[in-house]
């Protein structure tokens, strides 16, 4: 029962990002539920994720019929189209999730996407450019 599971969240689109995180996750004990509507993506993660359906996360219907209304907590990883993205950030919205985090992958993309109702919105190419810079600068100090 995702009910009484605190932790449950769900990972939405499988690509690197998401499906990095989505193990990530699972490997932190956490009940995951990975969407993509893509075939071939739900094949290849079912066998190394718990639970993976696909749909087309746009699709209000279809995340209320997996169940996505009873989980505190979702990301949008879908990258690439800012379109479906946005879309299903409103499906979200919508179903009164209350913690969306989105992945934006622009400033006008965020900017949407907080418009439009994410509580988060995260830059994971960003973040981690920008977390590198200052490793990179603290390591070459050891060597100096
Ligand atoms: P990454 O950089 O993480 O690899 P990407 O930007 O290259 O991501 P995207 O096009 O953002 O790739 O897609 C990430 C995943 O989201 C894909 O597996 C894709 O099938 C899935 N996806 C895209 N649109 C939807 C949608 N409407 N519903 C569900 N999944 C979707």
């Amino acid at each position: 029962d995702r009910k009484s599971d605190p932790g449950g969240i769900a990972v939405i689109g499988l690509g690197r990002f998401g499906s990095h995180l989505a193990e990530s996750l699972s490997a932190l004990g956490r009940e995951v539920l990975a969407i993509d509507r893509d075939a071939q993506q739900v094949q290849k993660w079912s066998s190394m994720l718990d639970q993976v359906a696909q749909a087309d996360a746009t699709d209000e219907g279809a995340l209320r019929q997996l169940g996505l209304t009873d989980l505190p907590r979702v990301v949008v990883a879908i990258g690439a189209s800012v379109e479906a993205s946005v879309l299903t950030v409103l499906a979200l919205v919508e179903l009164g999730i209350p913690q969306i985090w989105a992945r934006a992958t622009s400033g006008q993309h965020a900017k949407i996407l907080s418009s439009v109702g994410a509580h988060r919105v995260i830059f994971p190419e960003a973040e981690t450019g920008e977390r590198l810079a200052h490793l990179i600068i603290s390591r070459t100090l050891d060597f100096v």
